[in-house]
C-alpha cells in the first residue's frame, strides 16, 4: 500500500512519537537563529499517518536568507524517497524550524508546497523550542489545513 494510493488517511491527525518530537525541537534549537529543515518518514496505517523517523537535511537555501528560508536539497529529497521505499515507508512530509515566529506557514511556505504532504513547523523563541504545529494543503482551496500532532493515538 502506497502513501499516495487509495487508502483514505486522517490528515487531521499526525502521529508523532515525543522522542522525534524532541529531535525536531533539538535542531531547531541548534539551527537558531536559522532554519533548520528535514523529512518526515513513516507509514500511513489503518488511516493514522504515523511518523518513524527523521531525515535531518541541509538547508541549502542562500546562507543570508536562511533565518526565513529553508530549502532541501532535491537529491537529498530523491535519496529519502529511495529509502524510505526500501523500508516500506513513504516521505510523509517535512519540517522546519521558525525563528523567533510563530509556528504558522508564511506565505512562502504554502507557495511552496505540495498536496499530501505534512508540513510540520517548530517554532524557536530566542533559541528555545515553543509551540509544534503540522499543515496539510488542501487541494481544492489551495490553502493550508492544520494536523493535529499527538504523541501517539
Ligand atoms: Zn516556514
Amino acid at each position: 500500500m502506497s502513501g499516495s494510493g487509495g487508502a483514505k488517511v486522517n490528515v487531521n491527525l499526525l502521529v508523532m512519537p515525543a522522542g522525534l518530537r524532541r529531535k525536531i525541537e533539538a535542531e531547531g534549537a541548534a539551527a537558531y537563529p536559522n532554519e533548520c529543515c528535514g523529512i518526515l518518514i513513516g507509514r500511513d496505517v489503518s488511516g493514522r499517518r504515523l511518523v518513524e523517523r527523521l531525515e535531518p537535511g541541509q538547508n541549502v537555501f542562500a546562507a543570508d536568507e536562511r533565518y526565513h528560508r529553508f530549502s532541501i536539497d532535491p537529491r537529498a529529497q530523491l535519496k529519502a524517497d529511495r529509502e524510505a521505499e526500501a523500508e516500506g515507508r513513504v516521505v510523509l512530509g517535512f519540517y522546519h524550524s521558525h525563528p523567533d515566529h510563530p509556528a504558522r506557514p508564511s506565505e512562502y511556505d504554502r507557495e511552496h508546497a505540495w498536496p499530501f504532504y505534512s508540513y510540520v513547523i517548530v517554532a524557536i523563541a530566542k533559541g528555545k523550542p515553543a509551540d509544534m504545529t503540522s499543515w496539510v494543503l488542501d487541494d481544492k482551496t489551495n490553502q493550508f489545513l492544520a494536523q493535529k500532532v499527538v504523541a501517539e493515538d
